[in-house]
């Protein structure tokens, strides 16, 4: 095993990457709220570990992934107040939290599953670690962390001499103003909630007995609890989008490395930056979608996103439009149009030939996950006019079991569309009114033709279409 350099948040720097344990590797995500359907920036948050997590392997490490659920204990505001999100969707829509929680789990996975990220080796629950979160805090309170308001029980900040460490946080001036909205009594503004009472009269859908009294975990409680139980109690990398750094995951660590007496918890912080709307608000007719059945519906392949996300390094923002979505949808087919070209060919490569191409690969991805780097060496061997076509195969194939674009088994578009005079002709009216910024007729020809089950792929060749 060759070096591999990730950067750390805890110490912004870029640092070679060394296993606790030789040839094994432990890594915890933070996963979905299960009130709602993830969007597309969320998904970047899974896909990014899923790279890292593939390129271990390929490195031969033994990785074992886990990614929560947080199904209960995430409030509105980060600021310990407001409701909890998954009682506030169970009262909007009737239904109860586990419903709720159900259908969107189903959901995300089905979206991690079509974005061809690989199975988790353990995918918990929060509600089902209730007895860990308290053992943790039980743990907390032995050691003198915490202390009861009225509302429920917190952790002391200013007992823990490393708090700000994770996110170089200014907690004496302006970097504490941003939970301002504090609950009345907290020693300091960034003190969070361990465990939260169920409001006086309230009965809620979600609530627990504990050494405290009836109520639910904090938010960040679940993290530390359940990355322990299936990782131990130090673990080597922890992934997360970069807005969790601040809160979540610098309450995470503090209530480990208290409550378990380690330092530190976690080796390696990896942490993405977002994916950015432009601030713009989403809307179907301006073509600036969310979630991936939004892109599915507008004839994009899950896997043309899962290219877009590999087209900008992970620590970069990176800006989602629809020219850019095309782009890569464009991308993606020709790269699939390349590997079905020499998919099928018969007989063996040229290791040798072969070489300083898995070499350049190897060290875009093993320099911090450089995924731009890596899709550079992928054309160039997509594009090469002196490689051989056996050789091409098995380059193309080899880097695709990181990139996880499913190239072994993608299908042309051309395999898949048909054509019938009707559709033709609707299709045709729909491209004008889109040439005329008419997105009303355009989202209505397109909606129609959904309900006969037939969806539409747009690209800058113009408008196709096939029967789902
Ligand atoms: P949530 O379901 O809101 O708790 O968020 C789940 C994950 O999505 C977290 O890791 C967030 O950091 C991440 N996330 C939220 N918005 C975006 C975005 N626009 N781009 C990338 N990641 C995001
Ligand atoms: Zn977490």
């Amino acid at each position: 095993m060759s070096e591999i350099v990730l950067y750390n948040t805890r110490t912004r720097k870029k640092e070679v990457f060394v296993p606790i344990e030789p040839g094994k590797v432990g890594m915890y995500t933070c996963g979905p709220t299960v009130y709602g359907p993830s969007h597309i920036g969320n998904l970047r948050s899974q896909l990014v570990p899923d790279l890292l997590k593939r390129f271990l392997r390929s490195e031969g490490y033994e990785v074992t992934h886990v990614v929560n659920i947080t199904d209960v204990g995430h409030l509105v505001s980060d600021a310990d107040e407001g409701e909890d999100k998954m009682e506030l969707a169970a009262q909007k829509t009737g239904q109860t939290a586990e419903e709720i929680a159900e259908k969107y789990t189903k959901l995300w996975q089905e979206d991690r599953a079509r974005l061809n990220c690989q199975p988790l080796e353990q995918n918990p629950k929060a509600t089902d670690h209730i007895p860990e979160q308290i053992e943790l805090a039980k743990a907390l309170e032995e050691k003198g962390f915490l202390y009861r308001l009225d509302d429920g029980i917190y952790f002391d900040i200013t007992r823990f001499s490393r708090y700000a460490d994770l996110a170089r946080l200014d907690l004496e001036g302006q970097g504490a103003v941003h939970r301002i909205a504090e609950v009345e009594g907290k020693r300091h503004p960034a003190d969070f909630g361990i465990w939260k009472f169920a409001p006086e009269g309230v009965k809620r859908l979600q609530e627990w007995d504990s050494p405290w009294g009836r109520g639910f975990p904090g938010w960040h409680l679940e993290c530390s609890a359940m990355s322990s139980k299936y990782l131990g109690l130090h673990f080597d990398i922890h992934t997360g989008g970069i807005d969790l750094a601040t809160v979540h995951h610098t309450n995470e660590l503090a209530q480990s490395e208290c409550g378990f007496d380690v330092n530190p918890w976690v080796n390696y912080w990896v942490h993405n930056e977002f994916l950015d709307f432009g601030g713009e608000k989403m809307s179907k007719s301006k073509g600036n979608v969310k979630s991936l059945d939004d892109l599915v519906e507008r004839g994009y392949d899950p896997l043309a996103f899962r290219y877009f996300i590999l087209q900008a390094h992970y620590r970069q923002q990176q800006a989602f439009n629809a020219e850019a979505m095309d782009a890569a949808a464009t991308g993606y087919r020709r790269l699939v149009k390349a590997v079905v070209a020499v998919r099928d060919v018969v007989g063996e490569g040229d290791a040798e030939v072969q070489a300083p191409y898995r070499e350049k690969f190897r060290a875009a991805l093993a320099d911090d996950l450089n995924a731009p780097k890596a899709m550079a060496v992928v054309w160039d061997v997509a594009r090469s006019d002196s490689l051989a076509d056996l050789d091409r195969r098995d380059l193309l194939l080899a880097f695709d079991e990181v990139l996880g674009l499913d190239l072994a088994n993608a299908k042309l578009e051309e395999e898949t569309a048909e054509s019938d005079p009707r559709i033709d002709a609707l299709l045709a009216e729909r491209d004008e009114a889109r040439k005329n910024k008419d997105f009303a007729t355009a989202d209505r020809i397109r909606d129609e033709l959904a309900a006969e089950g037939i969806t539409i792929i747009d690209s800058p060749e113009g408008s196709r279409w096939s029967r789902k």
